[in-house]
């Protein structure tokens, strides 16, 4: 099976058609207009030219920006024009950290049961969601869900609720956090997990005053549950293209133009391929997982990193565990309970060097997930060493959310270079922030230090952990406020506009695609996003409601919302 993705990757890249546009050029006859666009401001975060009243695109690219009457000169006969008075125009959204999940069918056998407050507010909904799906599964295999949220329901579901669900089918469902899961009586037997088993290495299982586990897993004691069940049903790679389609389709709707998947597979980049020879939507680039650093290098060594379309980006690892899911490693106990300071990382230092050195040799990325302030400091020493010893200027390494973080390492974040990618998911779990204690909120999710002290922010959604819904995580990273109200850490509020850059242009500029992307600029993608209203001039707290109207990718219409009178998306 090695190198078998050989041929799709080298036909991917031979197909790309890039036209090459000299930057800030005007229209030749060689570059035909095949779109103007023209809007009441072009917010194009283009330092060179902030504000514009429109641009015209040739095929893929921008090739001018300025006002109507000088861009309403170049066009031509089949110039496609969009005239979208009242609305601003934005770069496109770059998630710069997601895992995207195919849409399936909850009812179809790889369907997994939807457990979020918006699907099931109590634990008792949990429980007859899941009971819908056993009923139509055969006995002995999985019943699983997803995306419930402990502070939501109160509590964590146990064994003894999940066992009301079945006891005929392992059954299990996972934390929104994706770090901690429940699962019942059946599954833990399948593992051969008892009140006599020890906590796994980087990982516990959650147990009562006398010692039997409850059914909560944390970190690594998942994995020991879920691979010790019967192999789950996979569906063939057109359901799963149909499937991704859809996802990407909500994507699209939300104004997001390009996605960067945080931990993935080459095996899943081999399907990406299919997915956009089969329909371009959204642009991808690829994190992938420690495992696959061998494969990655021999690849890129044979055929480059891919497009515009398709980019293997760099390799993303975890040091550390769960903000949301309370098991990230912190120097000061958890603040309800003063003898805990999370689950330490499973990684040694040594190996954690190790692994840095690799990646950075190898000449790529490395992203690393961090969340509590041990971990992170663990984190940014393997960077110190590593460059230290083979200094790169431009590596752009990356910490993943790096969400408990103190001043002392946002000054070291810094000092190396590294470019952060924190969350911005205080609208859905705030409330997960008050086991952590108010004295740390002002320096959690550090979107204002960072900024202040001159570091890059990359906006993402750590979809499912939050929506991946941009204008719902930008009005979060300028009010960090939460669904039910609550200031989290005021301190690390930021604008608006420094959201809207963290969404475009730094997340371009953590996957090293920022000549080509994250402002609206000639020469660059014209991937752009047509708002109903303005945010700068829209209240913080209402900037979730602002609608995308329509959603551009490399010059094409690819989404447009229901009852807009603005042109329709063309298949291509
Ligand atoms: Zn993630």
């Amino acid at each position: 099976m090695r190198g078998w993705y050989r041929p799709v990757l080298s036909s991917l890249i031979a197909a790309a058609v890039v036209a090459v546009v000299p930057a800030h050029a005007g229209n030749t006859n060689e570059q035909p207009v095949t779109l103007l666009v023209i809007a009441d401001d072009l917010i194009t975060l283009d330092p060179a030219l902030p504000s514009a009243e429109a641009l015209v695109a040739c095929g893929e690219e921008i090739i001018a920006v300025g006002t109507a009457d000088a861009m309403r000169r170049l066009i031509g006969p089949d110039t496609l024009v969009i005239e979208a008075p009242g609305r601003v125009v934005v770069p496109g959204f770059n998630d710069a950290h997601l895992h995207p999940t195919p849409l399936y069918d909850e009812m179809s056998p790889w369907g997994t049961i939807d457990c979020s407050p918006a699907a099931a507010a109590t634990i008792d909904r949990v429980v007859e969601r899941l009971r819908q799906k056993a009923a139509i599964t055969p006995a002995g295999q999985w019943v699983r869900g997803s995306g419930y949220q402990d502070t939501k329901l109160g509590r964590h579901p146990t064994r003894a609720d999940l066992d009301r669900v079945s006891t005929e089918h392992p059954v299990l469902i996972g934390h929104s956090s994706g770090h901690v899961a429940a699962c019942n009586s059946l599954a833990l037997a399948l593992a051969r997990i008892d009140a006599d088993s020890d906590d796994p290495k980087g990982g516990r299982f959650d147990r009562d005053a006398a010692g039997v586990p409850t059914g909560v897993l944390r970190e690594s004691a998942v994995g020991i549950v879920t691979s010790a069940g019967p192999e789950r049903p996979a569906p063939e790679t057109a359901t799963w293209i149909e499937a991704i389609h859809k996802r990407f389709d909500e994507y699209l709707a939300a104004g997001i133009t390009s996605i960067q998947h945080a931990g993935t597979s080459l095996r899943t980049v081999a399907r990406y391929r299919r997915a956009l020879a089969a329909r371009r939507q959204v642009r991808i680039s690829a994190m992938l997982r420690e495992g696959e650093i061998d494969e990655l290098e021999r690849l890129i060594s044979d055929h480059g990193r891919g497009d515009d379309w398709l980019q293997l980006g760099g390799i993303k690892a975890f040091h550390g565990n769960s903000l949301s899911g309370q098991t990230c490693w912190l120097s000061q106990p958890y603040a309800d309970r003063p003898d805990y300071f999370g689950i330490p990382p499973s990684r040694s230092r040594e190996s954690l060097v190790r692994l840095v050195g690799r990646i950075h040799d190898a000449g790529l990325q490395a992203c690393i997930h961090a969340n509590g302030d041990r971990e992170i400091a663990m984190v940014l020493d393997a960077y110190g060493e590593v460059l230290a010893r083979s200094p790169r200027p431009d590596h752009r390494h990356r910490i993943e959310h790096a969400s408990v973080c103190p001043d002392e390492l946002v000054a070291r974040i810094k000092e190396l270079g590294v470019v952060l990618a924190p969350h911005s998911y205080v609208w859905e779990h705030g409330d997960k922030m008050e086991a952590y204690g108010a004295w740390r909120w002002d320096f959690m999710h550090p979107n204002g230090s960072a900024l202040a002290a001159g570091i890059v922010i990359a906006g993402n959604s750590d979809s499912p952990v939050s929506a991946a819904v941009p204008l719902l995580r930008i009005q979060s990273m300028v009010t960090r406020r939460s669904a039910e109200g609550k200031v989290y850490g005021a301190a690390q509020r930021i604008g608006v506009l420094d959201a809207l850059r963290a969404w475009t242009i730094g997340s371009a500029y953590a996957s090293h695609q920022d000549h080509r992307k994250g402002t609206l600029t000639p020469g660059k993608l014209a991937d752009f996003v047509v708002l109903a209203h303005d945010p700068r001039t829209t209240p913080a707290d209402s900037l979730r409601t602002i609608g995308v109207e329509l959603t551009v990718v490399g010059g094409h219409v690819v989404y447009r919302k229901e009852g807009s009178t603005l042109p329709a998306p063309i298949d291509r």
